[in-house]
Parts: structure tokens; C-alpha cells; sequence
């Protein structure tokens, strides 16, 4: 029976760090992977040109991650994004800078990163077991037993299934555990980690998908599918609040709207609701809504203009251009189907001139524009979701080493933790950093 100084389980970025920072400090390292491949994830991340973290400092990160960013901080301090470009610039993958923030490799292809740090990985000494499926963890006084088995092909028929006779067991002192979240399973990801942690006494905070389309059923929205929306304010409204059709505000403006959460950016309007960065953004609070209880988000199509503004600007358009129809006024400021689509919600007749409009009218027309409300109905779930928001309670595990402050020896990194971050190379940024100071540390 062979004993490793350290099992890491799951070989994503924050396994793949943990794995060869270990080794590199003289650990006997065996890397275990489900997948044929290692590093799935970052060949797919950012469209397959690997948004791997973003220009900004350790508090830029840790500000971006809200209330949890507070862990992060220790963890920043070991590697931030400074030095995690130069860690994969070194393996001669030179970097680049969008205008928004997201670093990227030049030459945009993600393998070029997971490349890089499979270079590391080799040069360190860790031996990486891939299309292995660890099934259990199990400890003992003397350490961790784990086993594991060949992954089943995908669809196993019967030659494919696993048979009792090929379940190892191996054992090791400590445990780095970085199996990633339940998003995108086909990757691998369903959250085998959250069991075997629950197991040892961790506590999970419900995994719900994150940076994930949201659904509706509101028609207009839907008959909007293929229209993007470059700059536009996305609000996320509390439970429980529900807008009054055809106006797009309730009585008293502004007063039962309690933002939970905004954004401003690019929009998408889907065929099943909404997509694009402020709506990815602002879905982990669509999904974390209980049953029932869907929140409302709430649209400002016109973000640079107050309410009094585009009343103003309105009234002068309908003055100078008084004989044309209403409906087609919005038209100076946004596409043609939007503009029709929100003076439909305003409720306003489509035979308006635009000299015949009155001030309630032209009223409605700024609520529809700068407050029109989306019930929501979900997001596309896990299938879907670039990250998973929710996991093992941070509280739990000590954000200098990375191990469990409830299990000696076993260290958790990555997504499997209650940690994500918004668009922008935040959450690759988190599972490196985690998994590095694990890999230190360990
Ligand atoms: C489509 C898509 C695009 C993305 N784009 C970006 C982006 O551009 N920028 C960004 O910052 N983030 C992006 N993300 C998010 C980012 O990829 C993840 O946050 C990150 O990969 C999490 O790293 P991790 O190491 O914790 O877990 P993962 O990368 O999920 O890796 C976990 C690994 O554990 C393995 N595993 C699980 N269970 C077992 C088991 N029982 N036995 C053995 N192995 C197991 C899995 O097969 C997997 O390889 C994207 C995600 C998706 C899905």
C-alpha cells in the first residue's frame, strides 16, 4: 500500500497550485483527477481565451468578493494578481490587458495558461493520476484513507462499469481538497466534496448557481431575444415585491423598491429572459430567492440620464418633432424593437403623436425606460452556471494555511468554498490564490 505525504483531490487551478506548491517544498504529492485531462475548466474559461484575473490589487480582489472577501485577504497576500501574471508570464506565456480589466494570455488561447502551470506541475516532482474518481475519504488516527476507482466513460455501457476489483485505497498524512463547485458537471463538477467535508463535520452553505442566465416569463422581455443593451443599469429588488402591470412602478416611486444589488453594463435579452454580464452578475441573488418568492429586477435602459433629464430631453424631442409617432421618439437614445417594446409597457396608445403627448404620458414613458421591472422566474441552474456560490462554510477553515480549523490535515481551496466573485478573472483568481497557499502551507 503506498502512502503520500499529500493527496490532492480534483485537479482543477486550485488543485494543480496546491499539488505543486507542495511538491516543489519536497512533499510526496499525488494529484488525483477524474477527468482524462486536467485543468478542464481553464481550457474552456472565457470562451476558451482564459480570463484568469483582472488588473487590480489584493483588496481589489477581496472588495469584489463583498462580505467573504474578508477571507481572502491572507490568501491575497501569498499570491495576488500581480504575482500570479508573472508566475504564468515566467512559463512564457506573456499576458495582455483589456480596457475592463480582464487579463487574458496574448495570444488568447486558455491551454497556453493551463499549459503553463502543467509545466510547473511536472517540473515539481507531483505525480498526476488522471480518468480516477476518488469515491472516499475516510480518517483514521494515522491519517486520510482514500479510494478511488477508474472513471466510468461517459454514458458507461456495461464493459465500461466499475467493478469492485478496481477500487484503490491509498493513504497520506493530509488532504488538499479541490473538487470545484457543482457548476457545469459535464466538467466533472458535481460537487462530490461537499459530502466528504459534511462528513468530517463542515458545514455547506446550499450551493446555488452563480454567473448564470436568468429566466422569465415576461413576454415583452423574451420578445426582445437577440438585443444587446451596451450600457444599462440592472437592479436586483428584495422578495417579495411585486410590480403592478401596466406601469412599471408601483405607487410611490422608489418607496417598496429595495435594491438588494445593482449593476451597470451589458445586457442580452434571451429567449428565456436575460444574459450578459450585469445579468450574469446579479444572479446569485436570483438563485439564492427561496421558492415563491422570485425577486424583481429592475431596468434603467438610460443610466446616464436622471428621470428629470429625459423628461426634459422627451418633451423637447416631442416639441420639435411633434407630428411623428410617440412611439418612435425613444429612438434617438435606443434600438428600435426596445424603444417599441418599453412604450408598449408604458401602456401608452399607439396612435400618439408626439405633440399629443401629456406629461403623465410622457411620465410613464421615463418610468418604462428608467424603472421597467423584470419578474423573474429562476436561472438555467447548475448546467449553466459558470461558478457555484455557497459551499463549505468559510468560518470553518483558517484563510492563512488553508486548512480545516475542524480537521487536522485536511485543507480546502477553490470553488468548493463559500466564495464567488463577479465576471472579470475573479473566481480563477480565488482558486489559484486559495490553492496556492494551501500548497504552501500544507
Ligand atoms: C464555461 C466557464 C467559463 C469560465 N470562465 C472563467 C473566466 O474566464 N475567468 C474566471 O475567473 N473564472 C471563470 N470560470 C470559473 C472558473 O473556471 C472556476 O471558478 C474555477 O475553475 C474553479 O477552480 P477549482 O480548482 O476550484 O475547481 P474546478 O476547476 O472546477 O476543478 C475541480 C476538479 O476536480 C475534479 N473532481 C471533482 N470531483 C472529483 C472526484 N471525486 N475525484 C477526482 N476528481 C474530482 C473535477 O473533475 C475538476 O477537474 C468559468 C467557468 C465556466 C464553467
Amino acid at each position: 500500500m503506498q502512502r503520500w505525504d499529500v493527496v490532492v483531490i480534483g485537479a482543477g487551478p486550485a488543485g494543480l497550485m496546491a499539488a505543486c506548491g507542495a511538491a516543489q517544498r519536497g512533499r510526496q504529492v499525488l494529484l488525483i483527477e477524474k477527468n482524462a485531462r486536467p485543468g478542464v475548466k481553464i481550457s474552456i474559461s472565457g470562451g476558451g481565451h482564459c480570463n484568469l484575473t483582472h488588473a487590480t490589487d489584493a483588496r481589489g480582489v477581496a472588495e469584489a468578493f463583498g462580505p467573504a472577501g474578508r477571507f481572502l485577504r491572507s490568501v491575497l497576500a501569498v499570491l495576488d494578481p500581480p504575482g500570479l501574471v508573472e508566475m504564468i508570464e515566467a512559463e512564457g506565456v506573456p499576458c495582455r490587458t483589456e480596457p475592463d480589466g480582464k487579463i487574458l494570455p496574448a495570444s488568447d488561447r486558455a491551454d497556453d495558461v493551463l499549459d503553463a502551470l502543467l509545466r510547473r506541475l511536472s517540473r515539481s516532482g507531483a505525480t498526476l493520476q488522471t480518468s480516477r474518481t476518488v469515491i472516499e475519504i475516510a480518517r483514521d488516527s494515522s491519517g486520510f484513507r482514500v479510494s478511488t476507482h477508474p472513471t466510468p466513460c461517459k454514458g458507461a455501457p456495461d464493459d465500461c462499469s466499475v467493478d469492485s476489483s478496481d477500487i484503490e485505497t491509498l493513504w497520506t498524512d493530509k488532504i488538499v481538497l479541490t473538487t470545484g463547485g457543482r457548476s457545469y458537471p459535464g466538467c466533472g463538477t458535481t460537487g462530490d466534496g461537499y459530502a466528504w467535508a459534511a462528513a468530517m463535520g463542515h458545514t455547506i452553505q446550499t450551493p446555488r448557481p452563480a454567473l448564470v442566465p436568468i429566466t422569465t416569463d415576461d413576454a415583452w422581455v423574451k420578445s426582445l431575444q437577440g438585443i444587446t443593451v451596451p450600457d444599462m443599469t440592472l437592479r436586483v429588488c428584495s422578495e417579495g415585491w411585486t410590480p403592478s402591470p401596466p406601469a412599471p412602478l408601483p405607487k410611490g416611486e422608489g418607496r417598496n423598491v429595495r435594491p438588494v444589488a445593482e449593476r451597470r453594463g451589458s445586457l442580452l435579452f434571451a429567449h428565456f429572459g436575460l444574459s450578459g454580464p450585469v445579468a450574469l452578475d446579479l444572479s446569485r441573488w436570483v438563485s439564492a430567492a427561496s421558492r415563491g418568492h422570485r425577486p424583481v429586477l429592475v431596468c434603467d435602459f438610460l443610466p446616464q440620464l436622471s428621470d428629470a433629464a429625459l423628461d426634459a430631453a422627451l418633451a423637447e424631442a416631442a416639441a420639435g418633432e411633434g407630428r411623428r409617432l410617440a412611439a418612435s421618439l425613444l429612438t434617438h437614445w435606443l434600438p428600435g424593437r426596445l424603444a417599441d417594446a418599453l412604450y408598449q409597457l408604458a401602456g401608452l396608445p399607439p396612435e400618439r403623436r408626439g405633440a399629443e403627448l401629456t406629461r403623465s404620458e410622457r411620465l410613464r414613458l421615463v418610468r418604462a425606460v428608467k424603472h421597467a421591472a423584470i419578474a423573474t422566474t429562476g436561472t438555467l441552474g447548475f448546467e449553466k452556471a459558470e461558478v457555484t456560490a455557497g459551499g463549505i462554510s468559510l468560518d470553518e477553515i483558517d484563510s492563512r494555511s488553508m486548512q480545516s480549523k475542524l480537521v487536522p490535515g485536511l485543507f480546502l481551496a477553490g470553488e468548493l468554498l463559500d466564495l464567488d466573485g463577479p465576471i472579470g478573472g475573479f473566481n480563477l483568481q480565488a482558486a489559484f490564490s486559495t490553492g496556492h497557499l494551501a500548497g504552501q502551507r500544507v
